[in-house]
């Protein structure tokens, strides 16, 4: 059984080959290493799978200064770029800059479609804004987007209309918590060819991990879950979830003898 964590960050103090090593050892395979401002895209970079490297929303006062130097840290590390990310609306921080937020996201997005790269993208108590985001900048990926929707928190009609703009759509630990209701709602309500699971690791443990620094061994928790929710075997899920993020993202395995070789991503439009 193999797992692929979807979403995973990491700091700079981190014993990377340990948690690697520990993520192989309970099955996951892949980790997809996801940036969002200078440090966390340079902690990214550290470990030896994929990447998504992109400014998030708490970087929106900076958007003027980051932008610019985007395409060239892209460029810089091609060969590992599975995604632009974490990018994103979030209003339950920040309310007051959410047009900032808008703006940012709105010219990640314009790159990706120009890379033909997926977008890993965060949306919290924002769901109108995101979706006027993504329904006016103009995507190309075919009659498809590409995309996850991280971490989902929301209920399943949004998760509906995400879906019928070609987004996938990740689970995180939040999935396993008491209080989630209506997360395992929107977890039952994705069809099996759209649905990811993630850590969002260093955060968001998932029961029996709760208050613990959380890393990408846990997501077999997570996964285990949602395949109960969904009244699926674990080992079908799994297969279905791993397939799923290997459309998405290609198939960097984290080996760490070889960071620069391994699979490559397949170009984004033999995908679509
Ligand atoms: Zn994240």
């Amino acid at each position: 059984m193999e797992f692929y964590d979807t979403h995973a960050h990491f700091g700079a103090d981190d014993d990377v080959d340990a948690i690697i090593a520990r993520a192989t050892a309970a099955g996951v395979t892949r980790v997809l290493a996801v940036g969002g401002d200078d440090a966390l895209n340079t902690n990214a970079l550290r470990t030896p799978g994929g990447v998504a490297l992109g400014f998030d929303r708490d970087q929106a006062g900076r958007a003027a200064d980051l932008l610019p130097t985007l395409p060239a840290l892209l460029d810089a590390h091609a060969a590992r770029v599975a995604a632009i990310g974490e990018i994103g609306l979030d209003a339950h921080y920040r309310p007051d800059t959410l047009k900032a937020q808008c703006e940012l996201l709105a010219a990640q997005l314009a790159l990706a479609d120009a890379r033909r790269l997926p977008v890993v993208i965060h949306t919290r108590e924002a769901d109108d804004a995101t979706l006027g985001v993504l329904d006016e900048v103009p995507w190309h990926h075919g009659d498809r987007l590409r995309g996850i929707i991280h971490s989902y928190t929301g209920a399943p009609r949004f998760a509906g209309q995400l879906l019928d703009r070609g987004f996938m759509v990740s689970f995180s630990g939040i999935a396993t918590f008491k209080s989630a209701e209506e997360v395992r709602a929107s977890a039952r309500y994705v069809p099996d060819d759209r649905i990811l699971v993630e850590t969002d690791s260093p955060y968001l443990a998932p029961v029996p991990f709760r208050g613990r620094s959380c890393e990408p061994a846990f997501v077999v928790h997570t996964a285990r879950r949602l395949a109960e929710e969904r009244q699926t075997p674990l080992e079908i899920f799994a297969a279905l979830t791993t397939a799923n993020a290997l459309e998405m993202l290609g198939g960097r395995k984290p080996s760490r003898s070889a960071p620069d070789e391994g699979i490559a991503c397949p170009p984004p439009g033999l995908l679509v």
